[in-house]
């Protein structure tokens, strides 16, 4: 008979996602769920999709179909060093690895790096797939005290001086989970301490061109371009299904994720590669991308708008310039995970904060709610019905008074 013993030490290190559950549970009719964390169906671009197919077809014929480079279909790479060079990043196509989604990045890096027991800073909270993507590689987290700026500096810089740490992962643009953002002082300072301790750092950029609001801020990895692996993906840009996300890193950096890579799965898919590169080409990102704007930015400011109404005093919640979460911090003694039980009894669901802790146990108070998936006026009425549930789990807190 199998048992645990079959499998490898490393497997027995892949927690089933718990929000995953979560999903399951709200995927009933008539939920409304703040939980999810994919962008809106409506944001992508069918309208041009048969066109870029067929202009694939006929510009790259049988090539769009065969094996290809474990680096990145050239096309897609050289379109991307343009992408790059409009948010200051100076990249060449040979320094750049398309990989299956970012995740696929993460997990490349997490088996280039990671030696069972090497510490790992990121932040806390921080991205909850980036911890399941480094998790079978067995390192140790240490967690960077944030605020509402995102990273601090000298907490990093605590950590660095009085602990080998291996990488440190951080996500700079709307965070997710908490919709922060570094500001530029704090990148440099960051660029500045890790130039000084010559540690790796991971700068994870999903969300960056998803800005409602105020200047995009220039990479970590402008400033210090050899000590950055830069990650982003098409994912909330284009379509998350075609599974494109890209990454410029060190030379010694990229070397070894491509042959980690090419034992994983010989390339990203041609056929996909090539439609990202005619959906970058063709300009269709910059006709494209002020839609996708226009449909989260109301999404937003109705939830931020609602929250402000219906959310007892003792919340506080981020307001992010960009991205697609807000993260709420509820009066201390409230456990989210109850109350995200009661609140799906009401059928609005939210992802309870403390799956995005390293620390088990950390963040019971908060949560995170996505914006991208409702229309305003459904996104109003589960504000309304979670600042009831909160209401009435502040009054099960015995002595929350005190514990404020
Ligand atoms: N990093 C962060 C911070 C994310 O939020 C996500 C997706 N939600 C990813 C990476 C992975 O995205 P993908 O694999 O679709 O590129």
């Amino acid at each position: 008979m199998l048992t645990q013993s079959h499998l490898a030490h490393r497997t027995r290190n892949m927690g089933a996602s718990a929000i995953r559950e979560i999903l399951k549970v709200v995927s009933r009719p008539g939920m409304i769920s703040l939980a999810g964390g994919i962008p809106a169906p409506e944001s992508f671009p069918m309208h041009i999709l048969q066109d870029i197919i067929d202009t694939v077809i006929r510009k790259y014929g049988s090539r769009a179909f065969q094996y290809d480079l474990t680096e990145g279909f050239l096309p897609l790479r050289e379109a991307l060093v343009g992408y790059l060079a409009a948010k200051g990043i100076d990249a060449a196509a040979d320094k750049i690895l398309i990989t299956s989604g970012s995740q696929g990045i993460l997990d490349g890096l997490g088996k280039i790096l990671i030696t069972p027991g090497d510490r790992v800073a990121v932040e806390a909270p921080t991205y909850l797939g980036a911890l399941q993507a480094f998790a079978p590689y067995a390192p140790r987290y240490v967690q960077i005290d944030t605020d509402d700026q995102g990273m601090r500096p000298d907490a990093l810089e605590q950590a660095l001086s009085t602990q080998s740490i291996k990488f440190v992962y951080l996500v700079a643009n709307f965070q997710n989970p908490t919709g922060r953002t570094l500001p530029m002082q704090r990148r440099k300072a960051i660029a500045d301490i890790i130039r000084r301790h010559d540690t790796l750092l991971l700068e994870d950029d999903p969300y960056g061109d998803l800005r409602y609001r105020g200047t995009p801020l220039s990479p970590i990895n402008v400033l210090a371009p050899d000590q950055v692996v830069y990650i982003s993906t098409l994912s909330k840009v284009l379509a998350p299904g075609l599974r494109i996300g890209f990454c410029l890193a060190p030379a010694l950096i990229r070397r070894w994720l491509v042959l980690a890579k090419q034992g994983v799965d010989l390339h990203t898919s041609t056929f996909n590669q090539a439609l990202a590169a005619e959906y970058l080409y063709g300009g269709h990102l910059d006709r494209h991308l002020p839609r996708i704007i226009a449909l989260y930015r109301p999404r937003q400011h109705a939830m931020l708008e609602a929250m402000q109404r219906f959310f007892p005093s003792e919340f506080s919640w981020s307001r992010p310039d960009g991205g697609m979460f807000v993260w709420v911090q509820g009066p201390s003694g409230m456990d989210m995970k109850i109350v995200n039980q009661q609140a799906i009894a009401r059928n609005v669901a939210f992802v309870p904060g403390t799956f995005f802790f390293a620390r088990p146990g950390d963040g019971r108070e908060t949560l995170r709610l996505n914006y991208t998936m409702a229309d305003e006026s459904t996104l109003y009425r589960a504000i309304k019905v979670l600042g009831d549930v909160f209401r009435e789990a502040m009054t099960q807190i015995p002595d929350w008074r005190q514990a404020v």
